[in-house]
């Protein structure tokens, strides 16, 4: 397959019109070309760092209660809903997904589309490691009795990323402080002691696996940080000490903006408490974010869409937020949705050069340059590991 003439944006900047071949997933040549396509240019697909796949993914508005839908919709019925969302992804131009709180059906998900039993995107999946009466632990209700495995001292902590890594992880989800969604904790809540944290990380390196750490609260932060974890997922209230090692060490953040303001805002069906949390950390957040941003942090696109409080698709939307909250011209922006996402998670892609894999959007406008121009209605047409998965690549001009 192949484009002709068509303006290039790299992953890093603009190169001009050229011609692109690929071969199944492997991009072939990318030479300089006339242009045939005035209002047209290609892009590496997007990378979202943080997504919940397994949520409700059907058109009823508005969705299911997100805490119940889980314990009343069998395992089955559940892993579609995350190949529907994974495929919605896709087709909007996500490419490469990392799911960041994954079990078993969504290492099922990433071999059902590494097979090509599936259309579906690049899936890395982490299975999270979180304390007793810990952020993860609290989005199944306390009093319902099936829950899941937690892991409660640094013995526990470095068993359970050793079941992880059985399983065929490709990472570790932390947790480190409270969070929005979970029910009856609060965002300042520690999230484990040091010594548990520092447990974690060491096995998981050991095994050769990343470790992504949720944190709303400036010691969550402080402690993940300090004890090397590979991001920082939300990093919410960053304070300016923080944002400056976090710079220093170049640890992308993913700062999950849309879904914060839509629980903040009740624009979702949600819990007064979550409503509450959420609230209180978008009051402090858009000042805190952007001086970070200015320090030089590494954000990259994280949204943790899951279906019923962010779309899978919403992804361009949250790049045209970065800008807008953290301040960051339209190709800043877009290399932390594409070359520098890929790069946080070690993914072969998010960029369009020979040898890598091939994951390209054709879009009407310059995204790099009117961020604006990255929507769903732009998109001409997904290629998703070589394949064409939505609309039509253009032809020759009449
Ligand atoms: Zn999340």
């Amino acid at each position: 397959m192949r484009l002709d003439g068509i303006l290039l944006w790299d992953g890093t900047e603009a190169r001009g019109p050229v011609d692109i071949d690929w071969e199944p997933d492997r991009i072939g040549e990318v030479r300089p070309a006339a242009q045939r396509h005035d209002d047209l240019c290609v892009i590496p697909g997007l990378v979202d760092t943080h997504v919940h796949l397994v949520g409700y993914a059907g058109p009823h508005r508005p969705p299911p209660d997100f805490a119940t839908w889980p314990l009343v919709t069998t395992r089955d019925e559940q892993v579609l809903h995350g190949a529907a969302h994974a495929q919605r992804a896709m087709r909007n131009g996500v490419t490469t997904l990392r799911d960041l709180a994954g079990d078993e059906a969504q290492i099922a998900l990433r071999r059902a589309f590494d097979t090509g039993v599936l259309p579906g995107p690049r899936v890395q999946v982490h299975g999270v490691v979180g304390m007793t009466a810990g952020h993860n632990d609290l989005f199944v209700p306390p009093a319902f009795p099936q829950r899941k495995p937690t892991a409660d001292g640094p013995d526990e902590c470095r068993k359970l990323v050793r079941t992880w890594a059985r399983a065929g992880m490709d990472g570790i989800k932390l947790t480190t402080s409270g969070g929005v969604l979970s029910i009856g904790d609060k965002n300042a809540w520690r999230n484990y002691t040091r010594e548990e944290i520092r447990a974690v990380v060491d096995e998981a390196h050991a095994l050769g696996m990343l470790v992504a750490s949720h944190a709303h609260s400036e010691d969550g932060i402080r402690v993940a940080a300090e004890e090397g974890v590979d991001s920082i997922e939300h990093g919410t209230l960053m304070s300016r000490d923080l944002a400056e090692t976090l710079a220093a060490r170049r640890t992308p953040v993913a700062p999950t903006l849309l879904i914060n303001e839509a629980i903040a805002a009740g624009r979702v069906p949600v819990t007064p408490e979550a409503m509450a949390k959420a609230a209180e950390l978008v009051a402090r957040r858009d000042v805190l974010l952007a001086e970070a941003a200015r320090l030089g942090v590494r954000f990259v696109l994280g949204t943790d869409a899951n279906g019923h409080h962010v779309q899978f698709g919403d992804q361009l939307a949250e790049v045209v937020r970065m800008t807008e909250v953290l301040g960051m011209d339209a190709e800043s922006a877009l290399r932390a949705a594409t070359s520098d996402a890929a790069d946080a998670i070690g993914a072969p892609v998010g960029r369009i050069a020979p040898g890598l894999g091939a994951d390209l959007v054709v879009l009407r406008g310059r995204p790099w340059e009117r961020i604006e121009d990255l929507t769903t209605e732009n998109i001409v047409a997904v290629v998703s590991r070589g394949r064409l998965v939505a609309g039509a690549l253009p032809g020759p001009r009449p």
